[in-house]
């Protein structure tokens, strides 16, 4: 089944209140054979806006203004926050494009044909690259994707990858982003720096690899114009980019105060805390994602994901097991403190 009608499914089922319903959709969205409920009200994570697709992202305005970047592109948003960006924009001097209104599923953070078309995105640049970003896009074959690619300034490598991703098994059946996501950490350790799912990572684009000396470049270029316009924020930004992460889903994860081990298929990370990733446009996988993980979660202190198995302990013993299905979905985010 295609994750698309997995979430359908999920959605569906919260709407008419049938809980088993609900159970057994988000299990199947998070690759979870079983595992235990807890009581609708009963402790969970606190909820972090962490990856947010409807807001401006900071670090590219931030590159955009302090020339890091020759264009930048802002997607997603609402109507009223895009005319104010574009507003704002032109008055610093760039030269805009805007595109929308189009329709988009934030489950699997795609453009969907159907559904309310109330998204825009925004483009912006000192010279005609954001029209051309905007031409080049409207081509939907592989070759407008390298030039919007080659425009927006990602390495080559990194978009004929992307490219060729995009015609895998894995995105005709949980779309490209899923399946980026998992290419990516499954290879060799990723680079803090090419962090794949926060707001205010440097890299806006999927790294061919976790150590591409191109994207590792890009980054660095980016967080030196943070670093420059806001060191204070620089070293929050890098602190928020070494936490762990249990990743489920694009946009279903859980972010640890706390230290791992291991690699994106196996390993452990002991915590104080955890916070939830939250979207307001997602309120019903959230609500499950609390009452079907997060709760034991919240309990325990430590996580330890196998190719089989996710287990939250408390104090050295279990308190929650999950049997995985198979192909696993859970992966770990677990970046070493390296230099950039
Ligand atoms: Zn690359």
């Amino acid at each position: 089944m295609r994750l698309t009608e997995r979430y359908d499914r999920l959605r569906e089922a919260d709407a008419r209140r049938d809980e088993d319903g609900c159970l057994r959709a988000f299990q199947e969205i998070a690759g979870l054979a079983d595992g235990p409920v807890a009581d609708d009200g009963a402790p969970t994570p606190a909820r972090v806006a962490w990856l947010r697709y409807d807001r401006p992202r900071r670090v590219d305005l931030l590159a955009l203004r302090a020339g890091a970047r020759p264009v930048a592109k802002f997607e997603d948003l609402d109507r009223r926050t895009a005319l104010g960006l574009e507003q704002r924009l032109r008055s610093e001097g760039f030269r805009t494009a805007v595109v929308g209104p189009y329709a988009r599923r934030f489950d699997v953070a795609l453009s969907t044909p159907s559904g309310p078309a109330e998204r825009y995105l925004v483009a912006a640049s000192r010279g005609a690259e954001a029209e051309q970003v905007i031409e080049a896009e409207r081509d939907r074959s592989p070759e407008g994707a390298r030039r919007a690619g080659r425009l927006l300034g990602y390495p080559p490598c990194c978009v004929e990858r992307f490219v060729a991703l995009e015609r895998t098994p894995e995105a005709a059946s949980d779309g490209i982003n899923e399946a980026a996501l998992r290419a990516l950490l499954d290879g060799p350790p990723v680079h803090w720096a090419l962090h794949p799912l926060c707001s205010e990572s440097p890299v806006g684009f999927v790294p061919c690899g976790g150590r591409c000396p191109l994207a590792l470049d890009f980054a660095r270029r980016v967080l030196a114009a943070v670093e420059r316009e806001d060191p204070t924020g620089a070293a929050v930004l890098r602190a928020q980019l070494l936490r762990p992460m249990l990743i489920v889903r694009v946009g279903l994860f859980w972010i640890f105060d706390g230290a791992g081990e291991g690699s994106a298929r196996r390993g452990s990370v002991r915590y104080s805390r955890v916070a939830a990733q939250d979207d307001p446009s997602l309120p019903w996988l959230y609500a499950w994602g609390a009452r079907a993980v997060g709760a034991s979660l919240a309990r325990g202190d430590t996580v330890t994901l196998d190719e089989e198995s996710l287990l939250a302990g408390e104090g050295g013993r279990t308190v929650a097991r999950w049997a995985l299905s198979q192909p696993m979905v859970p992966r770990w985010w677990l970046p070493r403190s390296e230099a950039l």
